[in-house]
């Protein structure tokens, strides 16, 4: 059974951040789930509404709820910044046990009264839900999530988010970026001590998780974040390795052995990542 972002972090607590980890396509799945298996971490598979549309709501559920079974693992499904309350609402109704409502563009009153329709309504299914505030830069799923450039999250804006919204989860922006690959994040950690000192009630969540450097990453762990999103590295490996195996194939060539390789390298980007966020 898939289990809430709630239950989750209530089992880790003091272990580890839980890994975050976008699905780009259906073929990824297993390997991050036996990822997950092979180091015996809990695992979090997020969608963007985009990816959602793309492979089906419900074959998502079946597919998460089939592996999860077979592995005997812990695992969420999670919807990844929609802004679109309908569509989250859909996510729950389908059986996605966390989702994340990104308000992170509207004014601070807009957004709390937003998120709280959304924990109204998830709350009923035992559903979490992560909220926004502040603004993380850059691009995700081939969309520029925030139009303007980033910026750092008011702590008292925070504060009274998490107070007004009762969310489960919330994402800090503390100098991570969307989609960062060829360089590292400068991390501000002053704010991440001040915030984390704050909200010890709710998960801190890292997003951007890609251009963080390890030291970087551990540092974070230990100041208290608790769940930390990964997406751009899964999707540049998949397409490293498959451009190396398709412009080799011929029509007879089994796609499937052009695809093994890509999932294998996904399978060990999970376990590399998860290993990462353990508290040492
Ligand atoms: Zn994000």
């Amino acid at each position: 059974m898939l289990k809430s972002l709630d239950q989750l972090f209530k089992e880790n607590e003091g272990k580890r951040a839980i890994g975050s980890f976008n699905v780009h396509c259906l073929e990824m799945l297993p390997a991050m789930l036996e990822g997950a298996k092979e180091l015996d971490a809990p695992i979090i598979i997020q969608t963007s509404p985009g990816t959602a549309e793309y492979i089906g709501l419900d074959l998502l559920v079946s597919s998460m709820n089939t592996l999860v079974e077979r592995l005997g693992i812990s695992a969420c499904l999670h919807m990844d910044h929609c802004k679109s309350i309908e569509f989250l609402k859909e996510a729950i109704d389908a059986g996605y046990t966390s989702v994340m409502y990104d308000g992170s563009s509207l004014d601070l009153e807009e957004n709390i009264k937003n998120t709280r329709i959304v924990t109204n309504y998830a709350r009923s299914k035992q559903v979490s839900v992560e909220g926004e505030v502040g603004t993380i830069g850059g691009a995700e799923d081939g969309l520029v999530v925030v139009a303007e450039d980033a910026s750092y999250t008011h702590p008292e804006d925070a504060y009274r988010f998490v107070r007004e919204t009762k969310v489960d989860a919330i994402a800090v922006a503390i100098g991570t970026t969307h989609g960062q690959y060829k360089s590292k994040a400068k991390i501000n950690f002053n704010l991440l001590t001040e915030l984390s000192a704050n909200l010890q009630d709710v998960g801190l969540v890292l997003h951007g998780g890609t251009g963080v450097s390890d030291e970087d990453m551990r540092n974070c762990v230990a100041q208290g974040m608790k769940k930390v999103n990964v997406g751009t590295e899964l999707n540049k490996s998949y397409i490293e390795e498959v451009n190396g195996t398709f412009s080799s194939a011929t029509p007879l060539t089994s796609l499937r052995k052009l695809l093994l390789p890509a999932n294998n390298r996904i399978k060990d980007i999970v376990i590399e990542k998860s290993r990462l966020f353990q508290l040492m």
